[in-house]
């Protein structure tokens, strides 16, 4: 697009290029809605991320896309290992495989469906100011439209803007990752659950590389550099190339993501789950939903009812991240994560259930609904060493 035109009114704009964007766009260019889809990154473009595609995240993909996943350069592993303490606690076989793919091209896989579509190309503009759903990009183009939607990650400008800010960073988490060469061909994607307090460390092989990281909470590991040291040493890595980090908002979503007609989606509204830090497939159906309610609310002629369509629309979101987030506690706390430990060392089925979760094979309420008979005695057990 050329700088410094006035551009027309479009009915979306869709400010943010990930998984969240792309699949909004996706889905609202597919309807017939004119979308603008703007990123201030020219794409391809890399993410700081594990690239832990789920069969959740496949489902979600091929539901907003209309099409799978191009598998070209991704990796799909059953093997999973689960380690505590430089132990490993298990080796096993997840029942549906996991994907492990570089956001370099598996984002610019999802922008280009959503252009192909007809989404409008507006990558590599930085947006400069926004002014209720219209936008202005550096160069002075100015764009309006009757829905804005904010796919904008983790510091996004429109949660900024309806919230002056778009997190609190001791809330949420923050993560340190590698991209280290492959120093032998284990196909097994590893998670070490003490390699960071209320986190975990992970070592996911991709096709030509592995990427080896550690996140968790800001506010309960304040020197993540050292713990990223450790795990490095732990894992006996030889040369440590270059440390990325990138905050994620795991464990405290927006319960009201967005206003009227802006909403918020994936990272921005902070749907990321709270254990296992999945966030892809929770940012493609969002945006999946955020552009259904956007046509829903043009179709009636009242964009300023789309927030509350796409409120309704994320309840089952948000109904998971929530028993997740008190999940979680049995998992990290202080109080209980001793006797959560031995009992995945011990019970085979936890495990079992733990991986369907993982791996995108059932949902935290079923995960729940299985474990209620052990829950209580499981509780008593970590409240007992306690005291
Ligand atoms: C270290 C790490 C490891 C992770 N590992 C996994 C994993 O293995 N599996 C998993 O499912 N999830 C993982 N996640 C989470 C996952 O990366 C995110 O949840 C997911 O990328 C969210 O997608 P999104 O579209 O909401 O945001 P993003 O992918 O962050 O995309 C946001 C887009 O908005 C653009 N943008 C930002 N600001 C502006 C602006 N002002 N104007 C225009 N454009 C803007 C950016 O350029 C970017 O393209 C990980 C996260 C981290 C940090």
């Amino acid at each position: 697009m050329g700088r410094g035109a006035v551009m027309p009114q479009v009915d979306v704009i869709v400010l943010g290029a990930g998984p969240a964007g792309s699949a909004a766009a996706a889905v609202a260019a597919r309807a017939g809605l004119s979308v603008a889809l703007v990123d201030k990154a020219s794409f391809p473009r890399d993410k700081l991320c594990g690239g832990g595609v789920t069969e959740r995240s496949r489902s979600y993909f091929k539901d907003a896309f209309g099409h799978d996943i191009q598998f070209d350069d991704i990796l799909s592993t059953q093997e999973v290992e689960f380690w505590h303490a430089g132990q490993r606690l298990s080796h096993m076989q997840a029942q549906a495989p996991i994907h492990l793919a570089m956001r370099l091209s598996f984002d610019d896989q999802m922008f280009r469906h959503a252009v192909s579509l007809g989404g409008l190309d507006y990558s590599g503009h930085r947006v400069t100011d926004i002014n209720g759903t219209s936008i202005e990009l550096a160069g002075g183009t100015s764009l309006e439209a009757k829905v804005l939607i904010g796919a904008d990650g983790v510091n996004s400008q429109v949660a900024r803007h309806l919230f002056g800010a778009a997190f609190d960073h001791d809330q949420i988490g923050f993560a340190l990752e590698v991209e280290a060469p492959k120093e032998d061909d284990s196909a097994a994607l590893r998670i070490d659950f003490n390699a960071a307090d209320w986190g975990y460390g992970w070592r996911f092989p991709k096709q030509d590389s592995v990427t080896i990281g550690v996140g968790g909470l800001t506010s309960h590991n304040p020197d993540m550099k050292a713990r990223m040291r450790s795990y490095t040493d732990l894992l006996n890595l030889k040369s440590i190339p270059k440390l990325k980090g990138h905050f994620l908002p795991f464990g405290h979503f927006k319960t009201q993501p967005g206003r009227g007609a802006t909403l918020l989606a994936g990272d921005a509204a902070g749907l990321v789950d709270p254990i296992t830090g999945e966030g892809i497939a929770y940012a493609i159906k969002s945006g999946h939903l955020a552009a259904e309610a956007a046509i829903e609310a043009l179709k009636a002629n009242t964009p300023d009812r789309a927030f509350a369509i796409y409120l309704r629309k994320l309840k089952p979101i948000h109904r998971n991240l929530r028993i997740a987030r008190t999940l979680r506690k049995l998992v990290f706390s202080g109080r209980f994560k001793d006797a959560f430990f031995q009992k995945m060392a011990q019970s085979g089925r936890l495990r079992h259930e733990y991986l369907n979760v993982l791996a995108g094979k059932q949902e935290y309420p079923a995960l729940l609904l299985k474990s209620g008979l052990s829950l209580p005695r499981f509780v008593l057990r970590g409240l007992r060493r306690r005291s």
